[in-house]
């Protein structure tokens, strides 16, 4: 009898407490209190027999090549970059006359640009070399280059050969060649060294000592080439395979108190006077000349045979160089 009325009690209190939902969640949870398996849920037992274990099938791990081992290229000491810039004086007109000295010692080439104002693309090469010189420390490894940009710093902003006072500095340097008596149409100054420009180069040269010289001028196209005086004439060469201009052992007249023969065939300094075509602009004339100058700077000096001028060569001043 309990037994009858029990469900039937139960079944209806049941159906009045929980509604539809919580009865399938509550019957949900009797079953599984109850250890009632599901299906899917959990393996069904089927004998008692012992489980043979599985054997292990040992898989080759795999391993990754080793990366070859490249060893590493043998680097050289970061080259250091070293400039130092000087004021070797002043001209006429007081402006500044600078040198920038790249390296801190071995052999030094001297590179001077803008002797004569009036030809502004040896300036302008020079301060290009200064450029590249500055980005390209490696150019000057173990050697030291002088490069005084402007000598001329008057005639430069004045557009006139001379400088300020009129006297043509490539004329009035104590060469063997500087005339004796100088007569009025000569414009090299009244004797040698009278300009302070003329000076500042001599300093440069006394004090650097160096072991070879390049003096950048400009002359019409046609005549522009790789001139040299003194034991040059292999620098000059060398430069001409760089930029293909002419050798020019001589300019073709006579340049007493110059530059060139007082600093080659006196002083037995090999100088080149490198002469860029007039009428090339300054883009074209350094790319022209830049590997040549390069080259200079790496050229190794010396042991040449001197070239003399004939100091007896009557003077007239040229129009270029
Ligand atoms: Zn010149």
């Amino acid at each position: 009898m309990e037994a009858q009325i029990l469900p039937e009690f139960t079944r209806d209190m049941f159906n009045r407490v929980v509604d539809r939902r919580s009865r399938f969640a509550y019957v949900l949870r009797v079953i599984v209190a109850a250890g009632l398996p599901l299906a899917g849920c959990a393996p069904q037992q089927q004998s008692l027999a012992p489980v043979q274990p599985t054997p292990v099938v040992q898989r080759p791990i795999y391993v990754p090549p080793a990366k070859p081992v490249v060893p590493a290229k043998p680097t050289s000491p970061p080259v250091a970059h070293h400039e130092n810039v000087t004021i070797l004086g002043t001209s006429a007109e007081d402006r500044a006359i600078e040198m920038v000295m790249f390296g801190r010692s071995g052999e030094v080439t001297l590179i001077l640009g803008a002797f004569h104002g009036n030809e502004p693309t040896s300036a302008d090469v020079a301060r290009e070399l200064i450029r590249h010189l500055r980005s390209n420390p490696h150019a000057y490894q173990g050697r030291r280059v002088a490069i005084v940009p402007t000598v001329n710093p008057d005639g430069l902003a004045l557009g006139t050969r001379a400088n300020a006072d009129g006297v043509d500095l490539n004329r009035n340097f104590p060469a063997s060649n500087f005339p004796a008596d100088p007569p009025r149409n000569f414009e090299g100054g009244p004797y040698p060294v009278s300009e302070r420009e003329t000076l500042a180069v001599l300093t440069a040269v006394r004090e650097l000592q160096p072991a070879k010289i390049v003096s950048i001028h400009s002359i019409r196209r046609g005549e522009h080439g790789n001139n040299y005086d003194g034991p040059a004439r292999a620098l000059a060469v060398e430069m001409g395979r760089h930029n293909g201009y002419p050798l020019l052992p001589s300019m073709g007249y006579p340049t007493p108190g110059s530059f060139g023969v007082w600093a080659g065939v006196d002083q037995r300094i090999p100088t080149v006077t490198l002469e860029l075509p007039r009428e090339a602009d300054s883009e074209t004339c350094w790319r022209e000349n830049r590997e040549a100058l390069l080259a200079a700077i790496r050229f190794p000096a010396g042991g040449e045979p001197v070239h003399v001028s004939d100091p007896t060569q009557a003077y007239r001043t040229g129009s270029g160089k």
